[in-house]
């Protein structure tokens, strides 16, 4: 008897690599007019643009993809720093002015790729968008024809994933104070590690996970996680949280990031356990 043929597996995912974009809180690092030993330290790693990252991929097809966490008010300057020349989608966490006023800046990958992009954002995230950027997302109302963002926007619940060029992508609720926001886990469908950086759960702006969080958590490769300062926060986690939280989740490999001018790179960083460290902005992992 004959064997059916089988269909040939996809080919999988490769070359994963997240680079941090930016590390720094929503001010940035240095701060206007602030003299502190970070604020003028020479040390290029106290220097933090607007948190935000740059996924990068080759998926089955064998094109490489350029996927955008976060578009801070610092992308242009990212994104030149970090040569991004493409964008394939664009996951949002939230609407705050430090994760989302760059946006107007994505048309530039629109006119390089010939084609509109994905966005990706839960309900409250993409009404907020709409208002502040009415003229991408309801271009029809603009007075002049002019270069705006070309964004499809795709409303994503949490726990329900979503696939895009070979991945998994799934926003899970994490808590920033008393407002839910999206932390993202990312894996391959195929299961691999994608070169070893899947997978990956980027949890920005958090200040407790709900038990489902957790869920999300496991096995990970890599996590990127809030880390503010070291004295108590309403809405982020301080030093000790964030490193009580890793040691909890006990990810492969764990990078801080969205830290305020009382974080000194080269103080802090030799102090934390093994497997954990301070992020960086250029900072490319694994
Ligand atoms: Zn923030
Ligand atoms: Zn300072
Ligand atoms: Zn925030």
């Amino acid at each position: 008897m004959n064997a059916r043929p089988r269909a040939p597996a996809p080919a999988p995912v490769t070359h994963g690599e997240l680079e941090l974009l930016g590390t720094g809180t929503s001010s940035g690092v240095p701060l206007i007019g602030c003299a502190c030993p970070t604020c003028t330290s020479t040390d290029p790693r106290d220097q933090r643009l607007r948190t935000s990252a740059v996924l990068r991929f080759r998926d089955p097809a064998g094109i490489d993809r350029v996927v955008l966490i976060d578009v801070s008010p610092d992308h242009r300057t990212q994104a030149l720093k970090s040569g991004i020349t493409r964008c394939d989608g664009i996951l949002i966490t939230h609407s705050h002015v430090d994760h989302v006023w760059g946006l107007d800046e994505v048309r530039r990958y629109n006119a390089l790729m010939q084609s509109p992009i994905d966005l990706y954002a839960d309900t409250s995230t993409l009404a907020d968008l709409g208002r502040v950027y009415e003229h991408i997302f309801e271009p029809s109302r603009n007075i002049n024809n002019s270069f705006v963002a070309n964004l499809i926007a795709h409303r994503v619940t949490p726990g329900v994933s979503i696939a895009l060029h070979g991945l998994r992508l799934t926003p899970f609720t994490v808590l920033h104070g008393r407002s839910p926001v999206l932390a993202w886990r990312i894996e391959t469908i195929d299961g691999g590690d994608g070169g070893g950086v899947f997978p990956l759960a980027y949890c920005t702006d958090v200040s407790g996970f709900p038990p489902d969080a957790y869920t999300h958590l496991r096995g990970l490769r890599v996590l990127v996680l809030d880390m503010l300062r070291f004295r108590a926060h309403p809405t982020h986690f301080t030093v000790d949280q964030s490193v009580a939280h890793a040691a909890e989740i006990a990810a492969a490999r764990t990078v801080f990031v969205h830290m305020t001018h009382n974080i000194r790179h080269a103080e802090l960083d030799p102090r934390l356990p093994a497997s954990m460290s301070l992020g960086f902005d250029g900072l490319r992992l694994p």
